[in-house]
């Protein structure tokens, strides 16, 4: 690992001051960036701490609710808010990482994770994302992980993040800080690879996740996070789909639909919800809104299981969602 200067900071001023410079990083719980650091992938000359920040509250306001960056995920995941007015967030972050991992990463710290692609964490292999112009190891080598939706011939590597893809289902919208303070609709906040897959958000160097917001819930909303994966913790996602909407008379009404472990980054399904607004809940319906689900979808050798694995998880959550035998 490379020497690195460490720097806490007075208040948010100071934080925003401190990333200034050229090669400082953040670190809240750590659990990402730690381990980069050791791999040599990244390499910060400051790392600037921001634990002691007063970015960890949960409030209730008048639009919603305000989760402070820095509010551990355990926090986040038993808060009785969440439990009662968004078990979707709740049941996404249980299902990610391990209790250790969780009673230390941020919210903040979950919106900037990287890739685990292995070629990524490997600085002896070619990977366009890690030393952009180098090439992808993973085209030619093990894929069975990567992503078939948002990809290019550049990056096709997922993110990792469970807890996003439920919180893009919530409507959840990034309030940063820089020179002055901006929110970004958590779609806009993570960018496909395209030509330029080391870019991963639209974060500025120089700003700071100050909390995430999610609007109060309209209507009677019902719920669901399911997560497909190898074992049963302690994993990354084959495939994860979170769904909510409203049912009246048998019929879907305002669904919101995302996808995780199957694109590059968290993938709000809008083809899906347009299939499933104002339809009735009935199999013929999940069939079209499995088809519009992998739609522009671009299998690889590996990787090509997570086509049907993608439509099925997405039919039986319907399914299971609105009581439909299969
Ligand atoms: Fe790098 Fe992306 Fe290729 Fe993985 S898929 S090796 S992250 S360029």
């Amino acid at each position: 690992m490379r020497d690195f200067q460490y720097s806490v900071p007075k208040d948010l001023q100071a934080a925003v001051g401190m990333r200034s410079q050229a090669e400082a990083q953040f670190v809240a719980g750590g659990t990402g960036l730690i381990d980069l650091m050791k791999l040599e992938v990244e390499n910060p000359a400051t790392l600037v701490d921001v634990n002691r920040l007063p970015l960890a509250d949960i409030v209730e306001t008048h639009d919603g609710l305000r989760i402070g960056a820095m509010v551990r995920n355990s926090t986040l995941a038993y808060h009785p808010l969440v439990l009662q007015r968004y078990p979707l967030l709740s049941e996404a972050i249980l299902s990610g990482a391990s209790a250790q991992l969780r009673n230390m990463a941020t919210v903040g710290g979950n919106l900037m994770q990287r890739t685990r692609c292995t070629y990524f964490r490997d600085v002896h292999e070619a990977c366009n994302k890690r030393n952009p112009g180098s090439g992808c190891a993973a085209a030619d080598g093990f894929h069975r992980m990567h992503a078939i939706l948002g990809t290019s011939e550049q990056c096709f590597a997922t993110h990792p993040s469970d807890m996003c893809v439920a919180l893009l289902c919530l409507d959840a919208v990034v309030e940063v800080q820089g020179d002055g303070r901006r929110r970004i609709p958590l779609e806009d906040f993570h960018v496909a690879p395209g030509q330029t897959p080391n870019i991963e958000t639209t974060l500025q160097h120089d700003e700071i996740i100050t909390a995430v917001e999610i609007p109060h819930p309209k209507g009677q909303r019902i719920s669901r996070y399911r997560k497909v994966r190898d074992r049963a913790s302690y994993e990354f996602a084959l495939v994860s789909v979170a769904a909510a909407f409203e049912i009246s008379n048998n019929t879907i009404l305002n669904p919101r639909i995302a996808f995780g472990g199957v694109a590059t980054k968290p993938w709000r399904a809008h083809g899906v919800e347009k299939v499933l607004n104002g339809a009735r809940a009935a199999t013929d319906t999940f069939r079209a809104a499995a088809a519009a689900a992998v739609e522009g979808a671009i299998p690889r050798r590996d990787n090509r299981f997570k086509v049907e694995l993608l439509k099925r998880t997405l039919t039986r959550t319907l399914a299971d969602l609105t009581g439909v035998k299969q």
